[in-house]
């Protein structure tokens, strides 16, 4: 069976890292979540004081951009984490704040310059799926198998929604899809690697799927390449 590169991608909380973690796992390949980069730089600058809610220091992140190191490692319950300069910030990633820092830094040439750089080398031997917005376009433009995945942004916030419930948090529905709006604007609106389809993906709209229908379209879709 011949090894390659699966790149997702598409709107914030559609589900790309569920249907991305399930399909490595059953493939054995490994699996990138290039969002959680972008958080992980978020969250280096907040802890740095470089970003508020009005500003990012540019000057400070783009002379510090080389420090920052991010890693993956597989917990004990063979869950993927991110690493921040060796600390593990896989729940501290995970907030509003945060999510919002990040799509406001991934809006700079030089951090995607970077972290583009990063994600190519861990895609050097294929067998991965990565996630994010840019993979199928930027990341791996000859990637064999690309989706561009798509759901109502009311689902969408829905699903946020219960994902954040589930971790105890008591989040507003109208501020959830005020955010998840916010976020699709500025990624399909920043001049930097805009969020689009890549001519050649497939799209999926998961708005009316169940998780079991995604899973065989993607594993029919996964089949077919590997197979060619
Ligand atoms: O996918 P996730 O919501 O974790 O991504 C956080 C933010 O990082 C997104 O809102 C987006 O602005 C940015 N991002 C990006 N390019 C990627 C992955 C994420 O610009 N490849």
């Amino acid at each position: 069976m011949k090894k390659i590169t699966v790149a997702i991608d598409g709107f914030s909380s559609c589900g790309k890292s569920t249907m991305a973690k399930e399909l490595a796992r059953e493939a054995g390949y490994i699996y990138v979540d290039s969002g959680a980069m972008y958080r992980a730089v978020s969250l280096f600058c907040i802890q740095n004081g470089w970003l508020t809610d009005t500003d990012i220091n540019i000057e400070e992140l783009e002379r510090n951009i080389e420090t920052i190191h991010i890693s993956f490692k597989t917990n004990n319950e063979g869950k993927s984490e991110t690493y921040l300069n060796g600390k593990n910030v896989e729940n501290e990633i995970r907030t509003l704040e945060v999510a919002n820092g990040a799509s406001r830094v991934s809006t700079l040439g030089f951090v995607r310059r970077e972290l583009v750089r990063q994600q190519q080398l861990m895609g050097d031997d294929k067998g991965i799926v990565m996630d994010g917005r840019d993979i199928g376009t930027v990341v791996f433009p000859t990637a064999e198998l690309k989706i561009f995945l798509t759901a109502s942004p009311e689902i969408r916030a829905k699903r946020r929604l219960d994902e954040m419930a589930e971790k105890g948090e008591t989040p507003d529905y109208e501020a959830v899809l005020a955010n998840v709006i916010e976020r699709d604007d500025r990624d399909q609106n920043r001049a930097e690697s805009p969020l689009r389809k890549a001519n050649d993906a497939i799209v999926i709209d998961n708005s009316n799927l169940t998780r079991n229908e995604q899973r065989e379209i993607l594993r029919t879709l996964f089949n077919e390449k590997t197979l060619e």
